[in-house]
Formats: structure tokens, sequence, C-alpha cells
């Protein structure tokens, strides 16, 4: 007994079937006696759909539509999904983000939530009712207008929802039985966690997992909010993420947690930069003003003979044509000789706390690659995380050779893909 928040993916609403699977999954908790209170995504891919359908009208669609339109996504699916609910004899209610009082700022299309007053939720759940929530939306403090919370939202709208309505616990129920030490789409053999720390899941959520937003661990973690991501196609326990693993789930020298794979990021090479103080500090501040969120930096050791160096960064796809824009309006004045822009590369991510502890996890890594025959291109590290920049085609083989090498694989048919067209 106590307050459950519940959280389904696209796949898991994909269809009426969905729709209807999902509805008795909400019902059996609540007869259990328990409050739930569900937040859910749009219909299978939807929100990819609408986007599609925008960039039909124009390439570059006014943010405040954009959210107007995407929003629909998730609307569609609270309705049907109360009505799935009634169906089975319980009152349910949906609710917007803006009606469940999500509060956002006013920065479309990656809103951040400043603040959550869920009274008409609270009273839906104290009269009996079921309230369905429609994720990855809110409303501008500012501006009134609506928002969305980035791509994956919606499990940010559960943790956020669950924090402020003091939940037991979150559960986020996707197409796959949990957190795994790998993509299952990529490495068949990868294995399930039984739980993760805050830490380790804010790594791989940011190098590029998908099974949980970042900004949702961001949050759990502010709160120390149990999360349970497991699967709405089976039965089975999923992975809890947590702040500290409990004795005895952690594998025999579990060194490293688990690998994130990333495809979104491109490269931007600056050729011939003048090897002079504050050159860098000019170039990344036309960045930022740009808005422009950069991941990795290298710099090269400038050649005596000509003072110049090579600065190379990464960066989202999304973001390459406005940086390259911007890098050539200053190219004047900074003097650098050209610029490269490179978007088939891919990022390797090795992540796990025991790296700490355990010195020659890096020569492991490499050398594995190097068997694999994956090239380095880029390297950076946090004290729980290696990542490596390499070719895009060669990077779902370099995966599965760390995979193998770290002792990660599990038993054949444990990584089960339920749905979901992985786009
Ligand atoms: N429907 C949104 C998306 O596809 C939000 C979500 O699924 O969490 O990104
Ligand atoms: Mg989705």
């Amino acid at each position: 007994m106590g307050l459950i928040v519940q959280k389904y993916g696209g796949s898991s609403v994909a269809d009426a079937e969905g729709m209807k699977r999902v509805a008795a999954r909400i019902v059996a908790t609540k007869r259990a006696g328990n409050q739930v209170v569900v937040v859910v995504s749009a219909m299978g891919d939807t929100t990819d759909e609408l986007i599609d359908l925008a960039n039909q009208i124009t390439p570059i669609p006014q943010g405040r539509e954009l959210d107007m339109l995407l929003t629909a996504g998730e609307r569609i699916s609270m309705a049907l999904l109360a009505m799935a609910i009634s169906n089975l004899g319980h009152e349910a209610r949906s609710f917007t983000g803006s009606q469940a009082g999500v509060i956002t700022d006013s920065a479309h299309g990656r809103a951040r939530i400043i603040d959550v007053a869920p009274g008409r939720i609270r009273e839906a759940i104290s009269e009996g009712a079921i309230a369905i929530v429609a994720g990855f939306q809110g409303v501008s403090q500012d501006t009134k207008d609506i928002t969305t919370l980035g791509r994956g939202g919606s499990d940010t709208t559960a943790v956020a929802l669950a924090a402020a309505l003091d939940a037991d616990v979150c559960e986020i129920y996707t197409d796959v039985d949990g957190v795994f030490t790998a993509d299952p789409r990529v490495v068949p053999s990868a294995r399930k966690l039984k739980s993760v720390t805050y830490e380790e899941m804010l790594e791989l959520a940011a190098c590029g997992a998908k099974v949980l937003h970042l900004r949702c661990v961001e949050y759990a973690r502010r709160y120390e909010l149990p999360i349970h991501v497991r699967s709405s196609f089976s039965a089975n326990e999923g992975t809890w993420v947590v702040k500290n693993q409990p004795e005895g789930d952690t594998m025999e020298q579990a060194i490293i947690a688990g690998i994130a794979h990333d495809k979104s990021e491109a490269k931007i090479t600056i050729v011939g930069v003048p090897d002079r103080t504050g050159v860098a500090a000019r170039i990344f501040q036309a960045i930022a003003d740009s808005d422009i969120n950069i991941d990795m930096i290298v710099q090269n050791v400038s050649a005596a003979s000509t003072g110049l160096t090579d600065i190379s960064f990464t960066l989202p796809k999304s973001e390459g044509a406005n940086a390259t824009a911007t890098l050539k309006r200053i190219q004047g004045e900074v003097g650098f000789a050209s610029i490269q822009y490179d978007d088939q590369i891919g990022k390797l991510s090795l992540i796990g706390a025991g790296m700490r502890s355990h010195p020659g996890v890096t020569a492991n890594f490499f050398a594995a690659l190097s068997e694999a025959g994956v090239n380095i291109e880029m390297i950076s590290t946090s004290e729980i995380r290696i990542s490596i920049i390499c070719r895009a085609a060669d990077l779902d083989r370099g995966v599965r050779a760390a995979h193998t090498a770290f002792d990660l694989d599990g038993e054949p048919g444990e990584a089960v893909v339920y749905g979901g067209t992985g786009r």
C-alpha cells in the first residue's frame, strides 16, 4: 500500500491493445490498495511523425508552435488510457502537464521544470480516482505558453511528480526488462542489472543510454527517490536505481556497470588556430553565445615552426549548422585556416564506480578496441567513465568487443526487446 507513480513509454501504449494491457496493469496496482498516478508518453512513434510533419511544412518550425503540436501526442494517449481504465470499472481522470501543475521555464523544446504544484492530482487520487498525466510537457511560468521538456522527457515528468507527491516509488515501464549492461538492440548478450547507483545511471544516461532521461535521474538523485525500471510486457522484476547498491547485488568484481553508445554527435575540427592565450576562450565564448552545448574537446600540440594548432570538439548533430555558421562569423577575427565538419562519428563509454579502485581498465578497454579493429579518435574521462570517439560504422562492433572484454555477457535470451521500433 502506498502512492505509486507509474510511467508508460510510447512502445508500451503503441496501439489500442497496448492501451488495454497497460490499463489492466494500472487497475491491478490500484486494486492492490495503492493510490496510482500514471504518466504516459505519446503512442509509438507519434512524436517523430509529428516532427516529420512539421518539417514538411517548414524546415525551422517556431518553438512555441512545435511544442503545441508535439504535446498533442501525449494528450491522445492520456485520454485513451483513461477510457481504457474506465472500461475496466475504475474512475480515471486525465490531465495535461499544465493542469497537473508542471511549471517550467520558457525554453521551448528543452524546458526545465521549476515547480510542480499537483493540487488537482492530489484531489483526484484522494477521491479514489486514478490520475493520468500527459508526460513531457508543462506550462511556462512567464509566458504561460505550453512547453516540452526535450525528447524522452516523460520520465522526468514522472519523477518530478513522484517527488512533489512524496510517492513511495516511481516505476518506469518500458519495452525492455530494465537497465542492461549495454543496449540489448546492439548487444543481444547484454545482462540486466539488479540495481545501479544514481551516479552510474547519470553517466549512462548522459552518454546516450536511452533507457532513462538524464534529467529524470538528476531529479531522482536530488530527492533520493527510488526508480524501478521495468517492462510493461512482462511481470519480471526490473532494475532499481538507488543511492547505494544493496550488499550482494554487485557481481563479484563488477568494475563496469555498463556500456553506453551514442550516434547523435558530430565533430568539428578548427584547423590552423593561432596558438595564443585567449584564442580558445574566444572560440568557445562564441559557441556558448550561440547556445550550443559541447561535449569533448581536444587541442593538438602546435608545431613549433608554425605556431598553429588544431582544436576538435564534439556537439549534437542538430547543432552542426548553427556551430559552423558561428565559427565562420569569427574566422577573420580569430584567424584560423578552415573548419571541418564530420557527422560520421560514434561515442562509446564505459561506466562503473569500480573504476576508481581498479587500475588497468583503460588498458583492457583499448586492447579490446584494437583487437576489434576500432580506431580511437578522441578520449575523455571522468572518475567513473572512459569515453572514446570512433567511426560511426565501427561503433556497434566496439560496443560488443568491450562488453565481452569486461565479462559482461549474460545468458542467451536474457535480453528481450518486447516492443518499439527503435526510432
Ligand atoms: N513522446 C516524447 C518523445 O518521444 C516524450 C517521451 O516519450 O518521453 O520524446
Ligand atoms: Mg517516446
